[in-house]
């Protein structure tokens, strides 16, 4: 969908992106990680054109962007930004409905599509659509940047750091919803983050840049276990373990583990896909070889019983 082809851009003072290329499949979410500085709004600007490249190629859907116009292109691609970007003086409704009023919809599918776009992001339309921005928590705000970016319902979605702004709590709850909403899991995403955490919870590619330049692209597991270089190894170096079992599933380990043969009243239950630092932070004080877990398959059905302790001894084995 999306083809980055050398694609650098220079300042008089210097380059903030240099030689960067990378692939982003229909339905792929690609995240630009770096710290702050390392050319990953940049980068993303390029791609709807607020910001022109020096040079290189940007194509999607095979077509060069370089050869529409700006404002056709924008109107197919959502945006949203961190501190949500709404227009303080329009509604949380009049906001959503931007792109669809250039676009001249007609005012009662205006108003279907917000009432269902707000319902689906948890803000229900009559408590919030006739409030002001400065009447949202963070969090709201948020979100109704992101219903105004789905409001055309794009195939493509750029987000520069969407939570950034946000509390730990709120965050992750938002991260969640995001992650579960089904019209978002179908879009084709290139997201910033400078957070691995948030890297790896909604990305299925990581490209990781440093001084404007790519370190590595891939999945997580391979940025996370197989560093190209001492900069991505130093990258994650600070929160290695957490990030090793985040990135690594239950079904990674089922071979290494021990199934027991007993049934205790108290289980935790998981399905095979859910990663290994979620579950070992079930234990929740209890002792790691009498805290037992459950491994469910897709439609919830055992597979097998084991307890914490086995857990952490199977990772050792894999990692
Ligand atoms: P990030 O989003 O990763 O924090 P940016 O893409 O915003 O980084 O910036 C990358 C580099 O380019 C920085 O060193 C920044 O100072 C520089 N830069 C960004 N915009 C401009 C500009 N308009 N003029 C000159 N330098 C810029
Ligand atoms: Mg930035």
């Amino acid at each position: 969908m999306i083809d980055i082809q050398k694609v650098s851009k220079k300042y008089p003072g210097g380059i903030a992106v240099e030689d960067v290329s990378f692939q982003v499949a229909t339905g792929e979410k690609l995240v630009l990680l770096g710290t702050s500085g390392s050319g990953k709004t940049t980068m993303l600007k390029m791609i709807n054109r607020l910001i022109e490249p020096s040079s290189g190629k940007i194509f999607i859907n095979q077509e060069n962007i370089l050869d529409q116009k700006p404002e056709t292109l924008r109107k197919k691609i959502g945006y949203v930004i961190q501190d949500s970007g709404l227009f303080p003086h329009y509604t949380v409704a009049q906001n959503v409905a931007i792109v669809p009023n250039l676009l001249n919809w007609n005012r009662e599918e205006i108003i279907q599509t917000t009432k269902r776009l707000l319902d689906l992001l948890s803000l229900p339309y009559t408590e919030y659509a006739h409030r002001y921005p400065h009447e949202l928590s963070g969090g709201q705000k948020q979100r109704v940047g992101i219903a105004r970016a789905l409001a055309v319902d794009p195939p493509l979605m750029l987000l520069d750091e969407p939570f950034g702004a946000l509390d730990p709590i709120t965050r992750s709850q938002i991260q969640k919803e995001f992650k579960t909403i089904e019209s978002l899991k179908n879009k084709t995403m290139v997201m910033v983050t400078h957070d691995v955490f948030e890297a790896i919870a909604l990305g299925n590619k990581i490209c990781l840049l440093d001084q404007g330049k790519v370190q590595q692209i891939g999945n997580p597991r391979e940025l996370i276990f197989n560093p190209k270089n001492n900069f991505v190894e130093s990258f994650f170096q600070a929160h290695r373990f957490q990030l090793e079992l985040k990135v690594t599933q239950l079904k990674d380990i089922l071979p290494q583990l021990n199934a027991l043969e007993i049934s205790p009243d108290h289980l935790h239950q998981f399905e095979i896909e859910t990663d290994l630092l979620e579950v070992l932070e079930s234990k929740n004080g209890e002792p790691a070889d009498r805290s037992f877990i459950q491994i469910n398959d897709h439609k919830q059905q055992k597979i097998l019983i084991t307890h914490h302790q086995e857990i952490l001894e199977a990772f050792y084995k894999v990692r």
